[in-house]
């Protein structure tokens, strides 16, 4: 129940009390409830069919090229790629489920920072013929965090970069460490944010509406977890943009002085 109340006054200024009203949230609350454990329940029964599928398909891909059959074996790699894109989904809305009910776990370990975003930027820069991912590294150091998490936050900018740049193919991916602090950001030269819609792409389920919304696949959600997980890890996340000139996000995490075990 949400109360506000406006502090009201005789005429010789003394106070007489409150006037204000009362809205019983209860309802809404258990309605919000109802449809995350949906979600929660609706993605983990596709989890499921779509995983053994994928198995079935990675097999088949493998058997054609062996026989091969390329044209067959270009279709099955198509079929994996849109199974890779739905497995993403899928384990999107797990993950926003889990931060909603405050179940999102975190397993953190001590890793050199530099070297996974290296890791992360050699994968990436084989999913797009199109772009050439730029590294422009400056030492950093160990962190203490759930190394995963943060390779998913940092799988998630890079590929945002590439969706949202279909007409230029320049991506730096740059690392530095400043006042305790590493920090990695990835310029992009594509499509931009304006500055109305700025503060908002960390929503949940935020995405800029219009022409683009239909252009760009995507549930509006990466950049939300995202920002959880940096908040959690006790880290920054932060943009800047200009509209039709590109994107720079970037996000710093606090440098583990206590667990320096690498
Ligand atoms: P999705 O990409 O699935 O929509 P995100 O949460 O990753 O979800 O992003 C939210 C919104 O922020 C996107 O819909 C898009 O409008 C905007 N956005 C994210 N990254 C970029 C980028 N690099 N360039 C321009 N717009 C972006």
């Amino acid at each position: 129940c949400t109360a506000c109340g406006q502090p009201q006054y005789r005429d010789d200024g003394s106070f007489c009390g409150y006037i204000g009203s009362c809205t019983d949230i209860t309802e809404q609350k258990e309605l919000q409830q109802q449809k995350d454990a949906f979600i929660g329940i609706a993605s983990h029964e596709l989890k499921t069919p779509v995983t053994s599928i994928k198995a079935y398909t990675q097999v088949l891909e493998r058997i054609l090229i062996k026989k091969g059959e390329h044209t067959e074996a270009g279709m099955m790699r198509k079929m994996n790629d849109q199974l890779d894109r739905l497995t993403s989904l899928i384990s999107d809305l797990l993950d926003v489920t889990k931060i909603n009910s405050g179940k999102l776990q975190f397993n953190p370990q001590n890793f050199d920072f530099e070297l996974l975003v290296k890791e992360l930027v050699e994968d990436l820069q084989r999913t797009t013929d199109r772009h050439k991912l730029i590294e422009q590294y400056l030492p950093t150091g160990v962190v203490f965090a759930d190394k995963e998490r943060i390779g998913q936050v940092i799988t998630n900018l890079i590929t945002n970069a590439i969706k949202y740049s279909p007409k230029t193919d320049k991506i730096i991916i740059s690392t530095e460490m400043k006042d305790e602090e590493v920090c990695v950001c990835v310029e992009d030269f594509g499509v931009g944010i304006s500055e109305e819609n700025l503060n908002k792409v960390f929503e949940q389920f935020y995405r800029v509406s219009g022409d683009m919304q239909h252009t760009f696949p995507g549930l509006g959600l990466g950049l939300y977890i995202s920002s959880e997980i940096i908040k959690r890890e006790g880290g920054r996340i932060w943009v800047d943009s200009q509209e039709g000139a590109g994107s720079r996000f970037c996000f710093s995490l606090p440098v583990n002085k206590t667990e320096t075990g690498l």
